[in-house]
């Protein structure tokens, strides 16, 4: 549906998406997007692009700016891009928020009809898991056991699982990620590789807003004095990032004084981390590593990172 809008003597094309809730008819529709790029190139004589690429940018929605920002660096990589909404079920542990999730389609379809997207793909639990469960799953290994996944027993199975799922049903050439969720990044590239999936990712630089604060669609959560602690967690990585030619010692101790300082951030784990192996860091590690943090400020879980290069 296109719908011309007038803005100070321009005029935009505004496309809104199509809001698909099943498989069968996103794949049809992406088969027709890709045939109909295709007879528009050759009408032109252009036969060089190649089959057109899908990119997939899977999110459980409340979309931020954080989003949009892997949305337009989806748009840059190929020709269809696809939303993927779906809070997922599998991924919540027993007492977290997944009946709390904000959930807010009519917004969101709207933000990414200023970014042009073409497909979002927002199916119910009832699509994607007809059994009512998944009773087979990816496993994470030791890895998803660890830091996040050691605060959410099951997270990262369930994670993966679902990213699996979208692989499979969007047939993406290129899927985009964001850096704040580092775990997950790390784990999704192996899952990739050890199940040689043809999908590659692309990773996107944390976006925050101004005071360093991660943006997040938990951050609707927090009161306007959770707000201002939880850039502590910012600030000490920031603070980390700045000494780490002094070693990662000095590192930690810097980013705890900071937020340790903050009454009302309750500090789950801070921990620097081998980007290969995503294993704490050994005595002897120089070169690139990662810092994550993750706290609770209120009941709202925050999670951040920053690249650190030690001596
Ligand atoms: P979510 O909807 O929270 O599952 O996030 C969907 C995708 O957006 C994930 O790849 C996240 O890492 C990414 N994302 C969320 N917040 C940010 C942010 N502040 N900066 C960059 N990427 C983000």
């Amino acid at each position: 549906m296109t719908q011309p809008q007038h803005t100070g003597g321009r005029v935009n094309v505004l496309t809104k998406p199509e809001v698909i809730g099943t498989i069968e008819e996103l794949r049809s529709r992406l088969i027709d997007a890709q045939s109909r790029i295709e007879s528009e190139r050759a009408g032109r004589g252009d036969d060089a692009g190649g089959t057109p690429r899908i990119v997939l940018v899977p999110t459980m929605g409340a979309l931020h700016a954080g989003h949009l920002t892997l949305v337009r660096r989806a748009r840059s990589l190929g020709e269809i891009v696809v939303v993927s909404i779906f809070v997922n079920p599998l991924q919540f542990g027993a007492g977290e928020d997944l009946g709390t999730y904000p959930r807010t389609l009519d917004a969101d379809v709207a933000a990414l009809a200023a970014e042009g997207v073409p497909f979002v793909f927002a199916p119910t639990s009832q699509v994607m898991y007809p059994d009512g469960d998944a009773s087979t799953r990816v496993t994470a290994g030791t890895v998803g056991s660890l830091f996040e996944g050691a605060a959410r027993p099951g997270h990262f199975d369930g994670m993966l699982t679902v990213v699996a799922k979208l692989f499979n049903i969007v047939g993406p050439d290129v899927a985009v990620f964001g850096q704040k969720d580092a775990q997950q990044v790390f784990l999704v590239e192996r899952m990739l590789a050890d199940l040689d999936f043809r999908t590659r990712i692309e990773v996107v630089p944390i976006v925050r807003e101004d005071g360093g604060l991660a943006l997040s669609s938990r951050n609707r959560a927090l009161e306007p004095d959770q707000r201002a602690a939880a850039r502590a967690l910012s600030a000490g990585l920031a603070d980390a990032a700045s000494v780490a030619g002094q070693g990662a010692e000095v590192a930690l101790q810097v980013a705890h004084a900071r937020i340790d300082a903050e009454p009302l951030v309750k500090l789950d784990y801070l921990v620097v981390v081998d980007p290969r192996t995503f294993l704490p860091v050994r005595a002897l590690h120089h070169g690139p590593a990662r810092m994550l943090v993750a706290a609770l400020v209120g009941h709202t879980r925050l999670i951040d990172n920053v690249a650190l290069e030690l001596p």
